[in-house]
Order: C-alpha cells, then sequence, then structure tokens
C-alpha cells in the first residue's frame, strides 16, 4: 500500500473527514484491520484565512509548499491539498515536488464525466466559485459546463462556510438557505451540484435533496484509496 499525505487543517472540520474517509476506503477494499498509511501536515488556519483576506498567495504558497515538502520528506508517495480553495496555488506546489498531487478537481470532474453529467453548479468559498482555477479545470480538461449563484448568493455560501462550518457550527436555517441556493442552480439548468468546498458536505447530503451532489472531499479520499492500493488491486 502507498502512503497518503495530506496538507490538512484548511479547515480541520473537513480534514477529520478525509482521516474517516480514507480509512472507511482502505477497510473496505482491504478488510479486517487494515487502515491507510497517512503522513500530515496540519496547519494553522487563522493564518491561512487572514492571509487569504490580505490576497497574500505568494506567501500562501511559500508556507504550503514547505508543509507539502515535509509531507513528502516523512515518506508520503502522492499529496491531496486537503481544500478545494487552496488548489489555487496548487500547480506552483507541485512543481516542486517529486511525488504526484492527486488534484481534487480531477477527482470530481472524473466523477462528472464517468455519469455522464453535462452542466453543474459549483459551491464553494468567494475564491473558488469566482476565480478560474477551479472552474476552468473542470470545462477543460472535462468538457463540463460551470454555473456559480448569483452574487447575493455567493455571499451567503461564502459567510456560511468561515462563519459556521469552519468553526463547527452546523445550522438548520443555513441548511435551508444552501438548499434554496442548490434549487435555484437546477432552475438554471445544472443536472448536479459540486459541493466544492471540504466543509460542505457537514451540513448538506443527498438525506436532504434530490439534487445530484458532487462531495469533493469524498471524491478526493476516494482518489487516494484508489491511488493508495494501485499496485493491490491493479488500478490505474
Ligand atoms: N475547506 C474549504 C474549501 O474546500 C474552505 C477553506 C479554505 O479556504 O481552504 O475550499
Amino acid at each position: 500500500m502507498k502512503t497518503i499525505g495530506l496538507l490538512g487543517g484548511m479547515s480541520w472540520e473537513s480534514t477529520t473527514s478525509y482521516y474517516q474517509a480514507i480509512n472507511q476506503g482502505i477497510k473496505a477494499q482491504l478488510g479486517g484491520l487494515h487502515s491507510a498509511q497517512i503522513r500530515m501536515h496540519s496547519l494553522d488556519f487563522a493564518e491561512i484565512a487572514a492571509l487569504q483576506q490580505a490576497g497574500d498567495w505568494p506567501k500562501m504558497t511559500r508556507i504550503l509548499t514547505a508543509a507539502a515538502l515535509s509531507v513528502q520528506d516523512a515518506g508520503a508517495d502522492g499529496l491531496l491539498i486537503c481544500t478545494n480553495t487552496m488548489h489555487k496555488i496548487a500547480e506552483d506546489i507541485a512543481d516542486e515536488l517529486a511525488i504526484p498531487l492527486l488534484h481534487i478537481a480531477d477527482a470530481t470532474g472524473a466523477q462528472l464525466v464517468d455519469d455522464g453529467i453535462k452542466k453543474v453548479g459549483l459551491l464553494g468559498t468567494r475564491f473558488t466559485m469566482e476565480q478560474p482555477f477551479y472552474a476552468d479545470r473542470i470545462k477543460d480538461t472535462f468538457a463540463v459546463e460551470v454555473i456559480t449563484p448569483s452574487e447575493a448568493d455567493r455571499a451567503d455560501v461564502h459567510r456560511i462556510i468561515y462563519d459556521e462550518l469552519c468553526v463547527g457550527k452546523i445550522k438548520s436555517c443555513s441548511r435551508d438557505t444552501y438548499l434554496k441556493i442548490i434549487d435555484r442552480l437546477v432552475e438554471q439548468g445544472a443536472e448536479a451540484v459540486i459541493l466544492g468546498c471540504t466543509e460542505i458536505a457537514l451540513l448538506v447530503d443527498k438525506s436532504h435533496t434530490d439534487v445530484a451532489l458532487y462531495d469533493t472531499t469524498q471524491l478526493h479520499a476516494n482518489a487516494a484509496v484508489k491511488f493508495a492500493l494501485q499496485d493491490e488491486l491493479g488500478h490505474n
């Protein structure tokens, strides 16, 4: 089994989901007492969130690259950045690594293609919804059209992520807000919705809506399990 490297803590609320999903995936495949081999560097999200607000992406690139190298040096065979937003700098980090970076949008895009989805709604932080790094990768690599909520809805989605989900607050009124926004994306033609922030599945899941949801945390974790078990199971 290969060793999975994680850059976590962004926020730790969703890193716990990764830890659980990856271990569940390994157990499902290998059974018994098997569990994942993981190296993790967990960052202080207060520092990262402040740098996001300040727009200091060069500094975040330096911090995350150093963290990624420490995970590589600790013996990881591949790296996951456990947040959609920080994939804004994924290519810069990947360039410094000798091990592969498993991109969260690739894990998501591949599943969209497998399911025949042609037009998808995207929920996430403002960075993920408004900047091209995520939607363009889905469009260009997987030929899936990406639509985002209105300005007012994007503000709500972003606020709930930082003020609530990243600090462990799960509120039913915020779930209702998200479900209405998901319905509006469907009215605009979305066949499915990407939960493009690793905390959103803590608030909304398939028990709350009939709309097909693409949980990026689960899909990214699945990609990690597949990578880790390449040799055992003959996956590519
Ligand atoms: N975990 C979130 C994401 O997937 C938001 C936190 C962050 O800005 O990294 O985008």
